[in-house]
């Protein structure tokens, strides 16, 4: 089953000599269920694209399909509902609100998307955030700090996890640790996970690795490495 369908998808930014390819006639299709890597160097598109699966950048041209759905043609509301029911987002950066403890934050989440706070409290859980509660995100690890980004992610119970260079502020240790949370959440709750970077050795931890290069999707590499038995 594909969770999503990508069809010679093109997108250009700016016009004329200030135009700029991020996306060069693309196509690739993402199993459902997979720890998905997307694998590229800075400026190859990974991030127009990952911006274009979850309904945050439309396309010049080509076809996107989410769940048999045709996203490219959404309108604003409908991306906007697609995004709050099916898309959890982790970012580089973690986006936490610095005036909200680490729970506010999780249940901010939980309250745009109608759901009980309880389930905040079990999104905590799942990344082993259980002991800080109360902690402010200043009083919070980096590797904290993007648990709790995590957690804010799912808390809503998305379909997939977009992360766009989860690690990519974190040193390696905290950065497999994190990797680990991410794989152990797809493994246990099935949550599909398509995470960006530009890392070799983060590559190796995914089910399938999709190489990008000039804006085109080069290679799909299944299982890269066995996988460990953790
Ligand atoms: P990656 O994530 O692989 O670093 P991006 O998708 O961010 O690549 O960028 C692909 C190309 O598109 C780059 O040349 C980048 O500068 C350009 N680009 C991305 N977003 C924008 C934007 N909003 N406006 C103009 N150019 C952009
Ligand atoms: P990073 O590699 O640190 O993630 P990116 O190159 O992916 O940074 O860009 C981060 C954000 O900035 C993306 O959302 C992208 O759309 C936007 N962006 C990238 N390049 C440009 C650009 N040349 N002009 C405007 N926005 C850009």
């Amino acid at each position: 089953m594909n969770l999503y369908e990508v069809k010679a998808l093109t997108k250009t930014y700016g016009e004329n000599q200030g135009k700029v390819l991020a996306l060069n006639n693309t196509s690739v299709n993402i199993e459902k269920g997979k720890f998905i890597v997307v694998l590229g160097p800075s400026g190859s598109g990974k991030s127009t694209l990952l911006n274009i699966l979850g309904g945050m950048d439309i396309p010049t041209s080509g076809q996107v399909t989410f769940n048999q759905m045709d996203i490219s043609k959404y309108n604003k509301k409908q991306l906007t509902k697609l995004r709050k029911e099916k898309i959890g987002f982790v970012f580089q950066s973690y986006n936490l609100l610095p005036s909200l403890t680490a729970l506010e934050n999780v249940e901010f989440s939980t309250e745009i998307a109608g759901l009980k706070r309880e389930v905040a409290k079990e999104a905590m859980a799942l990344v082993g955030l259980e002991e800080r509660y109360n902690h402010f995100p200043s009083q919070l690890s980096g590797g904290e700090q993007q648990r709790i980004s995590i957690a804010r992610a799912l808390a809503k119970k998305p379909e997939v996890l977009l992360c766009d260079e989860p690690t990519g502020a974190l040193d390696s240790d905290t950065g497999v640790k994190i990797l680990h949370v991410l794989k152990s959440i797809n493994k246990g709750q099935g949550t599909s996970i398509i995470v960006i970077t530009h890392s070799q050795d983060i590559a190796k931890i995914a089910d399938v690795v999709i190489k990008m290069r000039n804006g085109e999707v080069v290679e799909v590499i299944e299982n890269p490495t066995p996988i460990s038995p953790d």
